[in-house]
């Protein structure tokens, strides 16, 4: 089921009664999910993920603009009648259930041509738990599972209704980092099974990246950019962008364009057909190369190794951030007694932007 958003706008009144006005939480938002895709929501806390997700299942009213679901307007429609499914990051389920009671629980109140016999209520619960893998589980009460295995069961609780949208708010932050990991691939797997049309919502970039095939980066309410990870990545439309996808982060530093070449610090790192101005850069830390006579040269603190890459910590004045880092194969030759380290850089991972709006300057 394709769903779409058409300037949508959510106002809510300030929680903050004395200072009262307004917020707007989702300001004017456009975009289109294709039916069976898995969209990531992203971007930090209050930017309205939440909000927009609410607003797609049904639980909170659009202050304007239009949802649909394929070319059904649902804007009016209260959140039984969409169809979708829900999973919070807190799995409430029913403590006093079983996991099978919990799962079959969404059935127990379908109505009409849509009701089910016992039989078949069962029958729809074990298939969910076999999708989510906790079939052996459903005798059991949630608190003999895991958090990872409640998680489950909440996600196995709302695809047993086989949601036209399944709508996933935050699912992994209760987790521990393996089984964050393990879960999120496991949710991957369930999507591409169902191809259920899918809506992530995560303030974790690395998250957002490895499981969407298109993420919506947000801020403050307003959508930054809209595209596959890997695209956005490597094609940040602002400062902004660059800097919350990616781990670790792009450097950014204060530039300058002066006489056709860029200019960091004293340093003219690369020709460019601008006129002068101030400038952001962004260097992406996979973006340096190892050159004694390199273009960029910084002061060298500490070498760290990693294994299959080693992480160059190094400073430069111009920098905006006390340390750049810098990602090169572990093979290279550094000497880590060196006071500097020089560096030339890949043109496909520097980035410009205007000092004043942030947004990206091409060149
Ligand atoms: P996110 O999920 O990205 O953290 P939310 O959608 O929860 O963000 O919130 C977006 C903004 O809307 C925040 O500024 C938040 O404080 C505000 N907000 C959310 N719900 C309400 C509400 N019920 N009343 C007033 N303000 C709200
Ligand atoms: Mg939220």
């Amino acid at each position: 089921m394709k769903v779409v958003l058409e300037n949508v706008t959510k106002i809510f009144p300030s929680r903050d009664k004395k200072a009262g006005g307004e917020v707007v939480a989702v300001n004017n938002f456009n975009f289109e999910i294709p039916d069976g895709k898995l969209i990531g929501l992203l971007g930090p806390s209050g930017c309205g993920k939440s909000t927009t997700l609410y607003m797609i299942s049904g639980l909170q009213k659009l202050s304007s603009g239009h949802i649909y679901f394929g070319e059904e307007d649902v804007s009016d429609l209260s959140p039984e009648n969409r169809g979708v499914g829900l999973v919070f990051q807190n799995y409430a389920l029913y403590p006093h259930m079983t996991v099978k009671q919990n799962i079959m629980f969404p059935l127990e109140n379908l109505k009409g041509s849509d009701k089910l016999s016992k039989e078949e209520r069962i029958e729809r619960a074990r298939e969910a738990a076999r999708l989510v893998q906790i079939d052996e589980l459903l005798e059991r009460k949630p608190s003999e599972l895991s958090g990872g295995q409640q998680q489950r069961v909440a996600i196995a609780r709302a695809l047993v209704k086989m949601p036209k949208v399944l709508l996933l708010d935050e699912p992994l932050s209760n987790l521990d980092a393996r089984l964050r990991l393990q879960t999120r691939e496991e949710i991957r797997r369930i999507q591409r099974e169902t191809k259920i049309t899918t809506v992530f919502v995560t303030h974790d970039q690395e998250e957002a990246m490895s499981i969407s095939d298109m993420i919506v980066v947000m801020k403050l309410g307003v959508i930054q950019q809209i595209g596959a990870p890997q695209d956005v990545y490597d094609n940040p439309t602002n400062l902004f962008v660059a800097k919350f996808l990616g781990t670790p982060p792009i450097n950014v530093f204060n530039g300058e364009v002066k006489n056709g070449k860029l200019y960091i610090g004293k340093d003219a790192v690369m020709d460019v057909k601008l006129e002068d101005k101030k400038v952001f850069v962004g260097i992406r830390p996979e973006g340096f190369i190892l050159n004694p006579n390199g273009v960029l040269t910084n002061d060298l603190l500490s070498v760290e190794v990693m294994g299959r890459d080693v992480s160059i910590v190094s400073s430069n004045p111009a920098s905006a951030n006390p340390t750049i880092r810098s990602i090169i194969d572990a093979d290279s030759k550094i000497d880590r007694d060196a006071k500097t380290i020089s560096f030339d850089i890949k043109p496909n991972k520097i980035f410009l932007f205007d000092a004043e709006t942030e947004e990206r300057i091409y060149f």
